[in-house]
């Protein structure tokens, strides 16, 4: 068996119905990229680079106008897999206010199971399973358009993993949230990682969102333009400026010490990462 997701060389465009056109603007190239069950990638690039377009290609949302996505080994081109595809695959997008369909929360979450024709005598205890596993369940007979926008973001998590996914992906799911949102939600991702080992792919342009992840992919221009551990990615950071990314706080700052004469690595991902690098540093300084 290969990879969970796989795609080979897609290309895609927006403007060409669908078919291969010389002509036409492509929105991803030539992009291939394989994603391992179990991993947790994160997808970093600049506006208009094809994120949100790779995302879609995950379930089926979008097809390629060549080359080929597969899922579990389904074709997405394959208009008879696209159920089992999507209830291998779910997907949460930026706007928790465009993905409420119901007026209470739990008949939200209901929802997606109602549409994949899960039985109703199954569908009650897989949403209530699925308001826990979000901390979200004392809220299941609220009106969703009265909840924060972490707590919809929540709730839009519950009805992706009341499908019982192998994979989750986030089109930027915290773009629109104040901080303590933010943060409701990266905790919840990391806690569905813990639980139940679940695929996680986050679009995101928070460099401290991306550095969470085992592997990070910058896109560029609609292909892959880095592929690497969070770590060893987030040092190079001319290559992330030719990109359009800024490096992360802690990486700027190690790079001025670096510039201002200290032999001091590049490699920390947290603030305390970098503390320690720092103290290390000045230890060493004095012997
Ligand atoms: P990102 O999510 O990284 O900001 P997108 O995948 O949304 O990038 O966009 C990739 C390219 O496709 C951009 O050039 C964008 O303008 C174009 N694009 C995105 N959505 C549409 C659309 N619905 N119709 C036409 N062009 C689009
Ligand atoms: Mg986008």
């Amino acid at each position: 068996m290969g990879s969970f997701i796989s795609f080979e060389q897609v290309c895609f465009s927006y403007e060409s119905g669908g078919r291969r056109d010389g002509d036409a603007p492509l929105a991803l190239r030539d992009l291939s990229l394989d994603i391992d069950a179990g991993s947790f990638v994160a997808v970093l690039g600049h506006n208009g680079s094809g994120k949100s377009t790779l995302a879609k290609h995950l379930n089926a949302i979008l097809l390629p106008v060549s080359g080929r996505v597969t899922v579990d080994g389904m074709d997405t081109a394959d208009a008879s897999s696209v159920i089992e595809i999507r209830r291998r695959v779910g997907m949460v997008f930026q706007n928790p206010d465009n993905q409420i369909v119901a007026t209470l929360v739990e008949e939200d979450v209901a929802f997606a199971l109602e549409n994949l024709g899960v039985p109703p005598a199954e569908i009650r205890g897989r949403v209530d399973a699925a308001l826990r596993d979000v901390g979200m369940y004392e809220f299941r007979e609220h009106a969703p358009h009265r909840l924060s926008g972490g707590q919809k973001q929540r709730v839009a998590i519950a009805g992706v993993l009341a499908m019982r996914p192998r994979c989750i992906v986030f089109d930027e799911p915290t773009a629109m949230l104040d901080p303590a949102g933010r943060q409701e939600v990266i905790s919840t991702i990391l806690s569905l990682r813990r639980e139940y080992g679940v695929t996680v792919v986050l679009v995101t342009h928070h460099m401290d969102e991306a550095a969470l992840a085992d592997r990070v992919v910058v896109m560029n221009d609609g292909g892959i333009y880095m592929d690497g551990a969070p770590r060893d990615l987030f040092s190079r950071i001319d290559e992330l400026g030719r990109a359009g990314l800024a490096p992360t706080q802690t990486v700027a700052l190690l790079d001025g010490l670096r510039s201002a004469g200290w032999d001091i690595g590049l490699d920390a991902l947290t603030v305390d990462g970098c503390a320690r690098a720092i103290k290390e540093y000045l230890d060493n300084a004095q012997n």
